[in-house]
Formats: C-alpha cells, sequence, structure tokens
C-alpha cells in the first residue's frame, strides 16, 4: 500500500552503494582533528596538526536518524543497520589549504555537506577579553562583537581578533568557491544544494561567543575581506570599463548585491549555511557536546 515513488525511492537507496561524505574544514586550532577522533574513537584523543588529509567511516549514533531513512519501513532489513558515513579531515594550515580547496573544486557526488569548525572561544578581540578579566571577561567580549555591530562595521580594524580574520578569510574562499561552482554550472537544475555547519566549537570555554554572535561576527568580518579582496582586483588592472561590475568582477564578489554580507546571501546559490554551538571536549567535569552537529549531519545524510 506504499505510494509507487516510495517503493522506487526504498529500491534505490537499498541498491545505491555510495556512503554520503561530509567533508571537514577551519582554520587550524579549531578543532577539527579532535573531532575527527571523537566521531571515530568515542574520546578526543591530544593531536597534532595534520598534514594530509584523513578520512574515517563513522556510524550515526542510534538516537539519531538519517533523514534518508526515515521512511524507510521497519521492516525494511536495512532499517536497523548502522547508518555509516565517510568525514574527511583537511588541513587547516595556511600553506596546506589547498588540499581542502581542491577537494572542494571536485566535490564527489556522494557529497552531503561541508563541516567548517571555528574556535568560538577565539574570535573576540583579545583586549576586550583580558581588559574586563574573571567571569565578566566573557561579557566584555561578547559585548564587543555585538557593539561593533551596531556602529555599523565600519573601521574598528585594529580591535579584531586574528583568528576572527583568518576564520573569515577561510570561509569567505570557501563559500567563494561554491559560488562559483552554482554560477558555472551548465545544467539547468545547476549542481545539488550543499548545506554548510559552521561549527562554533569550544563553547565549554568562558570567551566563548554564543552562535547568534559568532554568526554576526563572521558576517561583519566577511564584508571587510569582500572588500579587501575588491580592492585588490580593482589595483591588478582588472577590467574596469563599461557599467556597473563586469563579469569578472562579479564571479569573485561574495553573494549577490548591496549592503554587507549575510550568510542568508548564499541561498541564492543554494548553499544553507547554519551556525550551531557545541564543543569536542569538556571543561572541568563537563561533558563534550556534538549533539546538534549529530543531527545536523543525520538530516543532512
Ligand atoms: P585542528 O587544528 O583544527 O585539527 O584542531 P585540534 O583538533 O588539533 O585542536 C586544537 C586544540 O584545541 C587542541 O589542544 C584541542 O585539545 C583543543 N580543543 C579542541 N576542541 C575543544 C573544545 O571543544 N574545547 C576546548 N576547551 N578545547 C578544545
Amino acid at each position: 500500500s506504499l505510494p509507487l515513488f516510495l517503493h522506487f525511492y526504498l529500491y534505490r537507496s537499498r541498491t545505491t552503494t555510495t556512503v554520503p561524505s561530509f567533508l571537514l574544514l577551519g582554520p587550524s586550532g579549531a578543532g577539527k582533528t579532535s573531532l575527527l577522533t571523537l566521531l571515530d574513537r568515542g574520546n578526543p584523543t591530544p593531536t597534532h596538526t595534520s598534514q594530509t588529509p584523513s578520512t574515517i567511516t563513522c556510524a550515526l549514533p542510534p538516537t539519531h536518524r538519517a533523514a534518508s531513512a526515515r521512511f524507510r519501513s521497519s521492516h525494511d532489513p536495512t532499517s536497523n543497520a548502522p547508518q555509516r558515513f565517510h568525514l574527511t579531515d583537511t588541513p587547516g594550515h595556511g600553506k596546506l589549504r589547498h588540499f581542502s580547496l581542491d577537494a572542494l573544486a571536485q566535490l564527489p557526488t556522494a557529497l552531503k555537506g561541508l563541516i567548517f569548525v571555528i574556535d568560538s572561544a577565539a574570535l573576540a578581540a583579545p583586549s576586550a577579553g583580558a581588559a574586563a578579566g574573571g567571569d565578566v571577561g566573557g561579557v566584555g567580549a561578547a559585548a564587543a562583537v555585538a557593539g561593533g555591530e551596531g556602529r555599523g562595521g565600519g573601521g574598528g580594524g585594529a580591535s579584531t581578533s586574528s583568528s576572527l580574520t583568518e576564520a573569515a578569510e577561510y570561509l569567505h574562499d570557501v563559500l567563494l568557491v561554491l559560488q562559483r561552482r552554482h554560477t558555472s554550472a551548465k545544467t539547468s537544475r545547476g549542481p545539488a544544494a550543499l548545506p554548510v555547519l559552521i561549527a562554533a566549537n569550544k563553547v565549554d570555554l568562558f570567551t566563548a561567543l554564543p552562535a547568534s554572535l559568532v554568526k554576526v561576527a563572521l558576517e561583519r568580518e566577511i564584508t571587510r575581506v569582500r572588500e579587501t579582496r575588491g580592492k585588490g582586483l580593482l589595483d591588478s588592472g582588472v577590467d574596469m570599463g563599461g557599467e556597473g561590475q563586469s563579469e569578472e568582477e562579479e564571479r569573485d564578489w561574495l553573494g549577490g548585491g548591496e549592503g554587507d554580507f549575510r550568510l542568508e546571501m548564499m541561498e541564492e546559490c543554494d548553499v544553507f549555511v547554519k551556525v550551531v554551538s557545541g564543543c569536542v571536549l569538556g571543561t572541568e567535569g563537563e561533558k563534550e557536546d556534538v549533539e546538534e552537529w549529530w543531527e545536523w549531519i543525520a538530516e543532512n545524510m
């Protein structure tokens, strides 16, 4: 009594052998290797800087259910089998970044999403946290970011943390690759939508910004990065003639339209970005918390 399309769907999902895969990106020190180890072995062991990409196969915990399996009948023998996916770590160090940009350019069809890990405790300007000290430091740091947004994002470059700049530059470049991929797609349907999880890690630390402020800080900094890159283009003498933006300029301008950059602008290219807090490690007796990241993975499998 199942609708015909469901039969087809069930048949297809049983015969498809490609394992869904996710790619881990993000600046060095954000916690990618720790996350990979946690998902692989159940506990994050001390890490050293990774030099080459490594892939692990993980199984979704039984408490989460892959979206693609939610309609499967309980009589289906595959419905209780562990739902596996691949996770590929990439080195975050500046000089090694071409690995991940290469991986992005190739974009295997089984790729279901990108997980961009950032250290949410290192985003606020160092002076704000250090000056306030103690518990107030966290509040001060958060207020510094919120205040910056209120001023409209202009000026104030000196108070930006270098981690924020590094993360924003990297994220800008990644999103630009996705935007170009969408723009240059030949078929009328374009490439499949690609979700991006910004895993705001280290929320266990008291200087960590909540997800909403991480989003604001990244958008503000990407707006700045975008302008700097745009100026670079003009200085290098790329065609400035004609009206408005040239094709070349448009290609290199992240997010269409006027005004400050917003992550929602990426939705026009079928890139859905979500910022979700969590921590791979727990400090002082608190446990790690990656539940919401599992849920995001399950939803996109
Ligand atoms: P990667 O360079 O992105 O692979 O980052 P690593 O996984 O090597 O982590 C960098 C450092 O951050 C290590 O010292 C980790 O122990 C630490 N770290 C990772 N995740 C967390 C977290 O959730 N909370 C805290 N407090 N530290 C973390």
